[in-house]
């Protein structure tokens, strides 16, 4: 069958011919796979820079956002059934028992690092017709979702922020949960989201579908695509062409979370300091190596302790990000289905991974569809 795959020792990626699988082990389930969705990560692999095969292959089959459906299952599966769409998790446990994360199916706070991510570290991913999985890795997904259900993945990213977002903000004790409905966690606080892609964008649904005040920091100009999709969700978008960051504040107010999801130290580190009291900063992107910045440490430190503000880093996600991120996806699509159907800015062939994945970006989400939607 056909699967898009990388050979990081020739540096070539090539359209192969890979075994079709087949379900040997009980709980597991065979897939046909609908859309894989691209993101830097991917990108990065393609440029050979990050990415590893399964240990003894030549190559990797790439691809970790994805939507499919169940085709057949084995022995002991009870929650999922023929005809079902489903997104499947990233990553999987590392060997280690004392991997008190792993040993909880909280692998995406593993200890050790020897994890593997499925399209990713030594475990092939969904750019292929068809893939078995284990059960457990599975999440199902409401069949009216089938031509966003790919976006599932790159929203749990939010949503394991907010998770945690939420638990440590159980410190301010007006902010108790008992209290607290999910439309309510937001009201009267404002949040900055850093960066207008794909990653951006979601985390603004994410945050205005709580009740934040949201506000959208990019370096795409005020009158850009990007600019309108913001506000025509209810945000408000500020370019970085017309205000600096160190105005933010003064353009929004006290900004209680900033969410992160542009990559670039110079940008996310000058916002920092925009942080306002007993505020949350997010960290989501991965920034290349780049080399030092200069940043004003003793302000931030001092910020830091004096205003008790929180910084934390953020990667993968857990069965409850998942479970959160499809809800969610339902609910924007009952609230703006206009916009979300509009994140998706490009289908294309399986034999056209290689404009997809090395060629010049435009868009803001593209996807590689395996199957048309019904
Ligand atoms: C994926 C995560 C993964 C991370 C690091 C991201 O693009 O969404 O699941 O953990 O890359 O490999």
């Amino acid at each position: 069958m056909r699967a898009v795959a990388v050979f990081p020792t020739e540096k070539a990626i090539r359209l192969v011919d890979h075994p079709t699988p087949r379900i040997q082990r009980h709980g597991e389930v065979m897939l046909q796979v609908l859309d894989v969705g691209i993101c830097g990560t991917d990108r990065e692999i393609a440029r050979f820079d990050y990415g590893r095969p399964p240990a003894g292959s030549p190559y990797l089959v790439i691809g970790h956002e994805s939507l499919s459906r169940v085709v057949e299952v084995g022995a002991g599966v009870t929650r999922v059934s023929p005809g079902d769409l489903v997104v499947a998790t990233v990553r999987r446990p590392c060997p280690h028992p004392h991997c008190r994360a792993c040993a909880r199916g909280r692998q995406d706070f593993c200890f050790t690092g020897d994890f593997t991510e499925r399209g990713i570290a030594g475990r092939h991913g969904f750019m292929t017709e068809r893939v078995v999985e284990e059960e457990r890795y599975l999440h199902v997904v409401p069949a009216h979702l089938r031509p966003v259900g790919v976006l599932v993945e790159p929203l749990t990213i939010a949503e394991k922020a907010l998770l945690q977002v939420s638990n440590v903000q159980d410190r301010l004790p007006w902010m108790d949960a008992g209290v607290r409905t999910r439309a309510q966690e937001g009201r009267d606080r404002c949040a900055v989201v850093l960066g207008a892609g794909p990653v951006g964008l979601l985390g603004c649904l994410t945050l205005l579908i709580r009740g934040f005040d949201t506000c959208v920091y990019s370096r795409e100009a005020a009158d850009s695509t990007k600019a309108r999709w913001v506000e025509s969700v209810g945000a408000r978008y500020l370019s970085a062409d017309d205000v600096a960051i160190g105005d933010l504040t003064e353009q929004v107010g006290r900004i209680d979370l900033a969410y992160e999801a542009t990559g670039a130290a110079s940008v996310s580190f000058a916002a920092l300091q925009e942080l306002g009291t007993n505020g949350v900063f997010v960290f989501t992107g991965v920034p290349g190596r780049k080399g030092p910045i200069e940043i004003d440490a003793e302000l931030i430190m001092r910020r830091l302790v004096l205003d008790n503000q929180l910084v934390f880093g953020t990667v993968n996600a857990g069965p409850d990000a998942f479970d959160a991120a499809i809800a969610d996806l339902a609910r924007f699509r009952a609230r703006w289905p206009d916009a979300l159907a509009s994140l998706i800015t490009e289908r294309h062939p399986p034999e056209a991974y290689v404009e997809v994945l090395t060629g010049p970006r435009s868009g803001i989400k593209a996807v590689i569809a395996f199957a048309e939607p019904a």
